[in-house]
């Protein structure tokens, strides 16, 4: 895959462009006072980040003939390893169907608040945050893998070999809530985009999906937003057959899903994802689920880096799998 210079800008705008003013006093925080405006005191307020998925609103980005942009998107943003889908969008076709007969089923780490992973992990490496996200510390991480073998949603993925990072990303020093650098040998899988959420921005699918489908909300406050509007969570709840998947299995997932086949499924021109489809090219009303076209653009990244005056390779190659 050979990479355009405005195709590696592309990606790296994924990350910069999703703040949105998501939280008041976050914002404020960041800026947005102003000058002479005195900042409110510093809430204490601690987040229980949610999400909920219109089912409606998501048409597996068919429509517009792309991959599905909220994978594509948490790919370029978060540095996934080659091979690995933190959140992954099933078809009906696929045996992971919701009860309610949805056509498409993004499906992140469902954040299970009684996590079958935390509960197996022998060194303590999976863990609650007190934000309710599950987190890997991958430095403390074994890699037996039982964590694997215990999530009921096939949610986290293994680093078999050295991952293909970008050169900076692999000189960065490991931080375990942006998971960066991937290391070998240790488990990784999505955390809901915290880095961003708590600096008042999006998570990257949230920001990228064309049609608003995904919903990041505080439990604590009651809000939600797709980055096209602010709502309160609880309207979202209450929407008809809203449901968690595989919730008989008492895992308590922080994903909630509403049923439906995507025939709310509109384009925002102003959105801030619109326009950004990977490297695959676009063939609007072709009808056809592109998740094979999904790409991990580092081995490019890393060879066209190498291959400057001075460059450096981003590390050697290897496959990561779930
Ligand atoms: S980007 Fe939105 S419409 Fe496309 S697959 Fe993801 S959730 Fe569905
Ligand atoms: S979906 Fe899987 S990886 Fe995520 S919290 Fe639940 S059990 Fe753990
Ligand atoms: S919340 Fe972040 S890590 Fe999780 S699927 Fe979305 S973009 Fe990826």
């Amino acid at each position: 895959m050979k990479l355009t210079r405005r195709e590696l800008l592309k990606g790296a705008g994924v990350a910069a462009a999703t703040t949105f003013p998501l939280l008041p006093e976050v914002a404020y925080a960041h800026g947005g006072a102003g000058e002479g405006v005195e900042a409110p005191p510093e809430s204490s307020r601690v987040r229980q980040w949610v999400m909920v998925i219109d089912l409606r609103a998501c048409d597996g980005c068919t429509g517009l003939g792309v991959p599905p942009q909220c994978s594509q998107a948490c790919n370029w943003s978060r540095f996934v390893p080659e091979g690995q889908h933190w959140i992954e969008v099933y078809d009906s076709a696929s045996g992971q169907p919701l009860s309610g007969g949805s056509d498409f089923l993004p499906a992140p780490c469902m954040q299970c608040q009684n996590a079958p992973c935390v509960n197996v992990c022998p060194v303590g490496a999976s863990f609650h945050s007190p934000e309710g996200v599950v987190r890997i510390d991958q430095e403390r991480c074994i890699g037996c893998r039982l964590c694997m073998a215990a999530c009921p949603y096939d949610r986290r993925f293994f680093n078999w070999g050295e991952p293909v990072q970008p050169p900076d990303a692999k000189a960065a020093p490991y931080d375990v809530v942006s998971q960066i650098p991937a290391i070998k040998g240790t488990v990784m899988k999505c955390d809901f985009c915290t880095d961003k959420t708590s600096a008042g921005g999006l998570p990257a699918c949230v920001a990228a999906c064309p049609h608003h489908a995904i919903y990041i909300g505080d439990l604590e406050e009651g809000i939600a937003t797709n980055g096209a509007q602010m709502v309160e969570l609880r309207e979202l709840l209450s929407a008809d057959g809203v449901q968690r998947y595989k919730e008989d299995l008492g895992t308590e997932p922080r994903v909630y899903y509403i049923p439906g086949h995507g025939e709310h499924a509109e384009v925002d021109m102003d959105a801030e994802g619109n326009g950004f489809h990977g490297n695959g090219s676009q063939s609007p009303g072709s009808g056809e689920f592109r998740k094979g076209d999904l790409e991990w653009p580092w081995r490019a990244i890393s060879e066209y880096v190498g291959s400057l005056p001075g460059g450096t390779s981003g590390g050697p190659g290897g496959m990561s799998d779930g």
